[in-house]
């Protein structure tokens, strides 16, 4: 029988890695992209080729305008600034309310009408972000969460959300997504979202920063130059 899992996939280096991760262990693929108001359309324009790439056979894009609505997050609201130098010391302006607690309750939602177990999401608790819904206990206490709010959960065989990413650094990440083929040049991770990244922003440094402690070059555009064999120190403080 065929196994299915959803992919919660923004078109972002990581959650392109978790459809190669899922589609190495023979998962059928059903990507779910958050059209969430966004800065820019482009996550969801470059989650489109990633799913094409893996040829699905489905996959939904959800608009959900309520975070533009309720704003809170330089990601989701255009008056909040995008930082450019973040010192890794608070929970950055870009961190958007609850936003994987919500995406993962749509996720189980859809997972159990799929008939499917497993629900893949890129989060990853090192080497970035603080983000409370990116550690390790809140993927733990969702997926209890979500198997006492379902059908599946009480009378079936439940639902299962996979982080695989959860304790890897982005280089490694980049090192497994590179081993699986992962199609890295149609992803995207810029929070200016131009057609060329910016190179600047805390994500696009993070970015840069794993391909070049991978020694490998990025092959997405970049604004500005950058020195693909310069080798970062690999113990920039990262958070747990
Ligand atoms: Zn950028």
């Amino acid at each position: 029988m065929v196994k299915k899992a959803v992919v919660v996939l923004s078109g972002g280096l990581d959650s392109t890695t978790c459809m190669g991760i899922a589609n190495q262990e023979g998962f059928e693929l059903y990507p779910l992209t958050f059209s969430y108001g966004q800065r820019h359309s482009r996550e969801v324009v470059q989650a489109k080729k990633v799913a094409a790439y893996y040829r699905v056979k489905d996959h939904r894009i959800v608009n959900i305008d309520f975070f533009k609505q309720i704003g809170g997050s330089a990601l989701t609201d255009t008056s909040i600034g995008v930082p450019q130098n973040g010192d890794g010391s608070d929970i950055p302006v870009t961190y958007v309310p609850a936003r994987n607690m919500i995406f993962l309750s749509l996720a189980s939602a859809y997972a159990e009408v799929l008939g499917a177990e497993t629900i893949f999401i890129g989060v990853s608790s090192v080497d970035y972000s603080g983000y409370p819904d990116c550690r390790p206990e809140f993927i733990d206490s969702m997926n209890r969460t979500i198997n006492l709010a379902t059908k599946t959960g009480v009378t079936s065989r439940g639902l299962s959300i996979q982080a695989p990413l959860m304790h890897l650094t982005k280089k490694e990440t980049i090192e497994l997504g590179t081993r699986l083929a992962v199609p890295y040049q149609l992803t995207t991770s810029c929070y200016n979202g131009g057609d060329k990244a910016c190179g600047t922003c805390d994500s696009c440094r993070l970015r840069i920063k794993g391909f070049q402690e991978a020694g490998l070059i990025d092959p997405i555009p970049y604004q500005i130059d950058i020195d693909w064999t310069r080798r970062p120190s690999q113990n920039m403080p990262g958070r747990e």
